[in-house]
């Protein structure tokens, strides 16, 4: 097994909210594993036998620093020479016992290590001694689970509970329970695990002697992570701050990098990326590079860069991932220099290189999978779903989503706090295959763009995603979701879109007239004017050139009075070959030449139709309306029927004319 592996095996690891991106918190090698280096006070007296040598036992607790294996190697082999069978039995398997974790640790020798650590036990088991007995069991689990051979580790636990029954060390009962939290951790029984590092920490706190602080610094540390892989971010970050405060009262520097990057974490969880985390993450990373802890300043590089992603600075991520791959490979670590890797695909995705950005993902993630957990990679999943998304490969979307759908109900089974856990997983799950669902009707639609029904299938799906979205909503409406806001921003404009234009010509219908100008009259103020214009002898068109020339000619005459009026205007399709148009902030002296203008832009060019080139006229009616008098819906249907009259004198009047009615003047506007 690589070495790698076995840094990476103990440290229970979290990832950042949104993306990937941002990298685990796989947690940093050697400076990262207690020490069970307590010494038991107190009760050990209430001992008869001598069953520890405390001269021996001091000596021991002298070259232990941060880390289960010995610094001193050199040191500690002249005190394993004073450990013989006449040593007490519980120095003795205490002693060995690091012996043990040296060998699986610094020599990367498993088998010897197990090799010895039944020996002690087979010794252990012979004094009858509860302390020795279960310190025994542990030293051997620690040793598998150092190996990442987490189920030999988890096989021990039962033991190790039914032993730690009659212990009396708090060295011992300490120890048990932060190596039993550890191994749930790595089988993601979060829950479970918090409950174990809770008591480790009661009894530390108990005790009070020189390694008290970093005791609880280590398991602060821990129980951070776990509060941040339970969801729980604001208990992380209180117990993140909390432990920092208390570190640099004490001094404990070592483990400060760990508990800054996890905290800038949990932040971002709550906050989204900010430039203020990125400073953090950039901490994070200068401090892990002081302290010699590589694996901090490669995620907090790692993550840096993913939070300058997340906010769309390209340029700035990748200088903070480059930075993260040196650390990587100057430290070796193949395995988590896999995210950054991954980020940096993201990137290229993100600039629309998607083949190349895809394939650098879909290998890093290859590499992931291999060592990450299951909410980690289930993470990783989504960003790939995203990626895809980018590139506007649906189907592959979807499939990935379905992937990480399957993997999500299987996540946190285990788990006993379901009280933190479910919500999380249901809304996670909910998410999920409304996205699938919404994914498989958009690659449906895109197909169907091409074809002459468009319209009337975007809208029956349109309709399905907003029911969808709305019962979503409803029930997760607690939940802060941009991506399905998004959505329904979407299905809502299109729903609105679709209602109120007409199918051939493009144009408002009579219901937009109804929304946007009656009901949001507020907005329309002064002089409008008011123009009703009706195409002449159309029925004669179509029944000489046929419908389609007839619809060919309706679109024209809609585009050229699009092309004479403005935004702010509007013109409807007010019946068959009727258009109304209404034209903002006009005088009344204006009317006229407006007339004109229809008049010249629909009438004088001839229209190029499929059956040749065509004469078509149009005869009018046109009044002033004013909008900020009485307003415009009580004088609405007078203002139409007017114009209507108007129009009718036209027709009657030869057609190919507009009557403009200004001032109780009644004026015939034809091109000359
Ligand atoms: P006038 O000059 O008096 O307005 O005579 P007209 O023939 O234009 O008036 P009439 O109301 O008799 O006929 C209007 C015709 O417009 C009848 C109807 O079939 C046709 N029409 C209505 N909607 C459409 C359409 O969407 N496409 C086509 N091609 N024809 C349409
Ligand atoms: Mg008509
Ligand atoms: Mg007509």
């Amino acid at each position: 097994m690589a070495k790698i592996n076995l840094i990476s095996l103990q440290n229970p690891r979290i990832w950042l909210p949104t993306v990937v991106i941002c990298g685990s918190l796989f947690f940093s090698a050697g400076a990262h594993f207690e020490p069970t280096s307590v010494e038991a006070n107190g009760a050990s007296s209430a001992i008869p036998e001598p069953v520890r040598d405390s001269a021996i036992e001091a000596e021991l607790e002298g070259i232990l620093g941060v880390g289960f294996v010995p610094r001193d190697r050199t040191k500690f082999e002249t005190i394993l020479a004073k450990i013989t069978n006449e040593t007490p039995i519980e120095t003795y398997v205490r002693g060995q016992g690091y012996q043990v974790l040296a060998l699986a640790i610094a020599d990367d020798n498993l088998p010897a290590a197990v090799a010895l650590g039944e020996a002690i036990l087979a010794k252990a088991f012979d004094s009858g001694n509860a302390n020795a007995i279960a310190e025994a069991h542990i030293i051997l689990a620690e040793a598998y689970l150092q190996k990442d051979e987490i189920d030999a580790a988890e096989n021990l636990i039962s033991d190790i509970e039914e032993y730690s029954a009659d212990v009396t060390n708090p060295r011992v009962q300490y120890h048990a329970k932060h190596l039993i939290a550890r191994t749930l951790i790595r089988f993601e029984e979060f829950g479970r695990a918090l409950e174990y590092m809770l008591d480790a920490h009661a009894i530390i706190s108990a005790t009070n002697d020189a390694s008290t602080q970093r005791r609880r610094q280590f398991l602060n540390l821990h129980i951070t992570r776990l509060q941040a892989n339970l969801g729980n971010y604001r208990a992380a970050i209180e117990t993140a701050n909390a432990t920092i405060e208390e570190s640099l009262r004490y001094g404990l520097t070592e483990r400060l990098p760990d508990i800054y990057l996890v905290r800038a974490y949990a932040q971002q969880y709550i906050d989204g990326p900010s430039p203020e985390l990125v400073t953090a993450f950039l901490e994070a990373a200068r401090e892990g590079a002081a302290l010699g802890n590589g694996r901090v300043e490669m995620l907090g590089y790692n993550n840096a860069g993913a939070a300058e992603l997340l906010m769309g600075n390209l340029d700035a991520a990748s200088t903070y991932l480059e930075q993260g791959i040196e650390v990587a490979t100057r430290i070796n670590n193949v395995n988590e220099r896999s995210v950054t890797e991954f980020n940096l695909g993201y990137i290229k995705v993100m600039q629309g290189n998607y083949e190349q950005g895809l394939a650098e993902m879909l290998a890093a993630a290859e590499v992931f999978k291999s060592f990450a957990l299951q909410r980690e990679i289930s993470i990783l999943l989504s960003h790939i779903a995203d990626a895809y998304e980018m590139a506007g490969m649906y189907q592959e979307q979807a499939a990935v989503l379905k992937e990480q759908n399957e993997m999500q109900s299987e996540l946190f089974q285990n788990e006993r706090d379901r009280v933190i856990s479910e919500l999380q997983v249901r809304y996670e799950a909910g998410e999920k295959s409304l996205q699938i669902q919404i994914l498989e009707q958009d690659a449906q639609l895109q197909a169907q763009r091409l074809s002459e029904q468009q319209r009337t299938q975007k809208y029956a799906i349109a309709i399905g995603i907003l029911l969808v979205i709305i019962i979503f909503l409803t029930a997760y409406a607690y939940r802060k979701s941009r991506k399905v806001n998004q959505l329904l921003n979407r299905a809502n404009h299109e729903l609105n879109e679709q209602s109120l234009r007409d199918p051939l010509t493009s144009l408002f219908n009579r219901r937009a007239v109804q929304k946007r100008f009656l009901d949001e009259r507020r907005t329309y103020q002064g002089t409008h004017g008011l123009f009703l214009i009706d195409v002449d002898y159309f029925k004669s068109v179509n029944d000489q050139y046929g419908h389609d020339v007839g619809d060919e000619i309706l679109v024209e005459v809609s585009k050229r009075l699009i092309d004479i009026t403005r935004e702010n205007d509007m013109v409807i399709r007010w019946g068959g070959e009727e258009f109304l148009l209404i034209i903002g902030n006009i005088d009344t002296a204006s009317l006229s030449r407006f007339a004109t203008k229809i008049l010249r832009s629909v009438c004088q060019e001839k229209y190029q139709t499929s059956k040749g080139a065509l004469v078509i006229t149009i005869s009018g009616g046109a009044i002033p309306v004013s909008a900020n008098q009485t307003n415009v819906i009580e004088n609405w249907d007078e203002s139409l029927k007017l114009a209507d009259d108007l129009l009718y004198m036209s027709k009657e009047n030869g057609r190919n004319q507009i009557h403009v009615r200004a001032e109780n003047h009644t004026t015939s506007i034809a091109l000359s």
